[in-house]
C-alpha cells in the first residue's frame, strides 16, 4: 500500500490525501512522514492515543506529540484505556493525558502510537476516524489509513522527534523531557540490541535541550513503591531455571496480598534475565479480570516477538508480549513449549519472521 493509500475496509479518510501539495522540505514525498504531515497540516484538531498499559514510550511520545501539533497551531486530546503509571507522573503536561474508554470526537485524525490494531488501544469509537499509526515494533501492521513504522528506530519518540523536525517545531525542553524518557525506557536503560551510535547521539541532543537525565533515571529505575518490591520477591521465589531458559511468574493473590498494582510487574522480567547463562525468560502474570499476561525476553538471537505474535501478541526481538488464556499452568505449559522448540532450532525452522 502507497503511503496515501486506503486500507480497504476501513472509512474514507475526513482529510482526503491532497495531490500535489508541497512535501515538508527534505522528505521525499514518498516517504509515510510527508504525508502524516500533510495530514497534520490541513487538519485542526487530532486525537493522539497509545496501547493499553501504557510504558515510557508510550507516554513520552504521546505527550511530546501533543506538544508538537499545538505548537503547529492545532489541538490535541492525549487519552490512554489505562491509567498513566506512577513514574511517569513527573513528565511535563501528564495531567492533559485522559483516562478513558470511549473516544468522542470529531477529530481530522487519531494519531496511534505503538500500536499495531485499533484493538491494542483498548478504545472504543475510533472506527470512524481517519487514522494514523506511526510504530516501531517488528511486528508492526499497516492498519491504518497512513502507515509510518520504522523498525530501526530505538523508540517511537524517536520518530516523534524527527516528526517535530520535519515540521519545523522547535524541540522545547519539556518535549525533550518527554522524548529522552521514550529512549531511556525502550532501550532499558542504553542496553537493549536497538541502541545505536545515532541513539546516544539523540539523547545528547536531548540533553542539551534541557532533558534531565538523572532526574528521569531516578523517577524511572529508583522511586519503586515497597509493593513493587514484594512483588518482585513473590515472583523470585517461583523462579525456575532449565538450562538457558528461566521462567516466573505473580498470582492475583500474590498481587492483593502485596497490595501490588499491574504496573508493579513491569521490570520484574528483566530482573531474571540478568542471571549469568540465561538468555531466555518468561515472566507471567493473572490479570484481574482473567487471562494471562506474558513478558518475554531474550538477550540472545532467538526472536521473541516472533513467538508472541503466533500467540496473538508482538513486540521486539528481544522484548515481546501476549495473552493467553488461563488458568496460569496451562499458559506456562504452552509458552514452556513453545520456547523450548524455539531455543532448540534457533534459525527458525518453525517459520519465525
Ligand atoms: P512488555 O513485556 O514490557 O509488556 O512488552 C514488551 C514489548 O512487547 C513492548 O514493546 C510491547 O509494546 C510489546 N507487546 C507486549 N504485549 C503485546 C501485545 O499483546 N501485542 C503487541 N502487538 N505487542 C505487545
Ligand atoms: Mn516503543
Amino acid at each position: 500500500m502507497s503511503a496515501l493509500g486506503q486500507k480497504p475496509g476501513i472509512h474514507a479518510p475526513i482529510i482526503a490525501p491532497q495531490t500535489g501539495s508541497a512535501p515538508a522540505p527534505g522528505i521525499p514525498t514518498a516517504h509515510p512522514l510527508a504525508a502524516i504531515l500533510d495530514a497534520l497540516h490541513r487538519g485542526e484538531r487530532f486525537l493522539v492515543c497509545s496501547h493499553t498499559r501504557p510504558d515510557g514510550d508510550a507516554v513520552g511520545s504521546m505527550l511530546a506529540l501533543g506538544m508538537v501539533i499545538e505548537q503547529m497551531g492545532k489541538s490535541a486530546d492525549l487519552v490512554t484505556a489505562d491509567r498513566i503509571p506512577l513514574q511517569y507522573w513527573q513528565l511535563p503536561g501528564v495531567d492533559a493525558i485522559h483516562t478513558g474508554l470511549r473516544i468522542r470526537g470529531p477529530y481530522d485524525a487519531a494519531i496511534l502510537l505503538e500500536c499495531d490494531s485499533l484493538e491494542r488501544t483498548r478504545l472504543r469509537g475510533l472506527e470512524e476516524l481517519f487514522l494514523v499509526n506511526i510504530d516501531h515494533h517488528i511486528t508492526g501492521l499497516e492498519f491504518a489509513h497512513l502507515n509510518w513504522i520504522d523498525r530501526s528506530a530505538a523508540s517511537v519518540g524517536e520518530m516523534v522527534y524527527q516528526l517535530a523536525r520535519a515540521a519545523g517545531v522547535a524541540i522545547t525542553p519539556q518535549m525533550a523531557q518527554c522524548l529522552y524518557t521514550t529512549i531511556l525506557t525502550d532501550t532499558g536503560g542504553f542496553c537493549y540490541g536497538n541502541v545505536r551510535e545515532s541513539t546516544f547521539a539523540l539523547a545528547r541532543e536531548l540533553v542539551e535541550i534541557g532533558a534531565d537525565p538523572i532526574a528521569i533515571a531516578q523517577e524511572v529505575y529508583y522511586s519503586a513503591p515497597a509493593s513493587k518490591l514484594l512483588l518482585l520477591g513473590a515472583a523470585l521465589r517461583r523462579l525456575k531455571c532449565e538450562g538457558r531458559l528461566a521462567w516466573l511468574w505473580v498470582t492475583h493473590q500474590d498481587t492483593q496480598r502485596t497490595c501490588a498494582t499491574e504496573e508493579d510487574c513491569e521490570g520484574i522480567v528483566n530482573v531474571a534475565l540478568g542471571m549469568a547463562g540465561v538468555d531466555t525468560v518468561v515472566f507471567l502474570r493473572e490479570l484481574p479480570e482473567g487471562g494471562i499476561r506474558l513478558s518475554l525476553r531474550s538477550k540472545g538471537r532467538l526472536n521473541v516477538a516472533a513467538i508472541a505474535a503466533r500467540l496473538g501478541g508482538g513486540g521486539h526481538q528481544n522484548a515481546a508480549g501476549c495473552t493467553l488464556e488461563g488458568p496460569l499452568p496451562r499458559a506456562l505449559k504452552e509458552i514452556l513449549a513453545e520456547l523450548r522448540g524455539a531455543m532448540a532450532n534457533p534459525k527458525g525452522k518453525r517459520s519465525h519472521q
